[in-house]
């Protein structure tokens, strides 16, 4: 049962970078204002997130880890009005299959801080009374130490420290009044926001000034397909080779082919050749209408409405562009 439960993680998280996601959004839904990142390896090695938000009740800590807990579903009518990130508590249960977990939280009301370290689901150890500040900590070490099939040897720290920069930078434009901090272990901050900053200051942080001052915002409306859209796009983008989509849908960073697909289209139809633009969108759906039971981890996202809402994006995207050129 355990290799069943290992290879269900290890199938959850494929890369330091989910793992980080699932924490990162557990974190936001904690109602945490500042995010601290530290990493070792790209992660593989060390993988530590301190929030300061709501902390894990004592009484909590026992089972936290084990399946399907979670603390944001209450009855099953939630499923369809989610408004949190989480809501399977499959996200700490998989990690403690293929990782070291600890957790070390303290609430408002606990006079100390608790810690506690987990392995395949359980409490490993006591829960030990410590000194702390209110918020969590969770420390993920020596992620798939313990899964042997995969192509283990072949992960490069580098790109994994890419992937990480990625989320956070993602989050960090998404939710520009939460401070967001990443940085290596025993090293120098390498990503920093501050907290009740903006959208276009975190951008100009993350990608730089280049795209930061050629940001048009984009708005999108419509009642009958329940849908706002608020986001910034770029013209062209000078200094990137790839190109930025970031994608929030419902607040959860995610992808959708038929998306990238008509923003690329817009542009390749709108722009010189081989000119790459960023683009940030967030969009918001009846929660009825996006698919729910996509893994929780799973990038992809399905929603209802699809032609019609990728039909205005572009339309959207194509009035700004030709707006720009005349
Ligand atoms: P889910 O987010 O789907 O509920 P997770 O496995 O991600 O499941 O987390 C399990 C539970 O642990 C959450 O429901 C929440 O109660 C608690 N938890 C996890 N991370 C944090 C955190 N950073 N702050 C407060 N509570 C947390
Ligand atoms: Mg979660």
């Amino acid at each position: 049962e355990e290799v069943v439960n290992r290879i269900a993680a290890g199938e959850i998280v494929q890369r330091p970078a989910n793992a980080l996601k699932e924490l990162i959004e557990n974190s936001l839904d904690a109602k945490s204002t500042n995010i601290i990142i530290t990493v070792k390896s790209g992660g593989l090695k060390f993988l530590q997130i301190q929030d300061n938000g709501t902390g894990i009740r004592n009484e909590d800590l026992d089972i936290v880890c084990e399946r399907f807990t979670t603390s944001k579903l209450r009855k099953y009518e939630d499923l369809q009005e989610i408004s949190t990130y989480g809501f399977r508590g499959e996200a700490l249960a998989s990690i403690s299959h293929i990782a070291h977990l600890t957790i070390l939280t303290k609430t408002a009301q606990d006079k100390c801080a608790y810690k506690a370290s987990y392995e395949n689901g359980k409490l490993k150890g006591p829960i030990k009374a410590c000194a702390g500040n209110n918020g969590t900590q969770i420390t993920v070490e020596d992620l798939f130490y313990n899964v042997v099939a995969r192509k283990g040897a072949l992960r490069s720290p580098t790109e994994e420290y890419t992937r990480l920069m990625e989320v956070v930078g993602g989050y960090a434009i998404h939710n520009s009044q939460v401070g967001f901090t990443l940085k290596k272990f025993s090293e120098n901050t390498d990503l920093k926001t501050a907290m009740k900053s903006s959208v276009i200051e975190n951008v100009r942080i993350i990608y730089g000034n280049t795209i930061a001052r050629e940001l048009i915002e984009v708005e999108i409306l419509d009642a009958n397909l329940k849908l706002s859209i608020h986001g910034y796009i770029t013209n062209v983008n000078y200094s990137n080779k790839k190109g930025i989509l970031l994608l929030f849908i419902n607040h959860r960073l995610v992808d959708s082919q038929a998306i990238r697909k008509a923003v690329d289209s817009v542009y390749s139809t709108y722009l010189p050749k081989n000119s790459h633009a960023f683009v940030y969108l967030s969009i918001e759906l009846d929660p009825k209408n996006v698919d729910v039971n996509v893994h929780p981890t799973k990038h992809e996202v399905q929603f209802l409405y699809e032609e019609q809402i990728v039909e205005k994006i572009k339309t959207c995207i194509e009035t700004k562009l030709l707006g720009c050129s005349s």
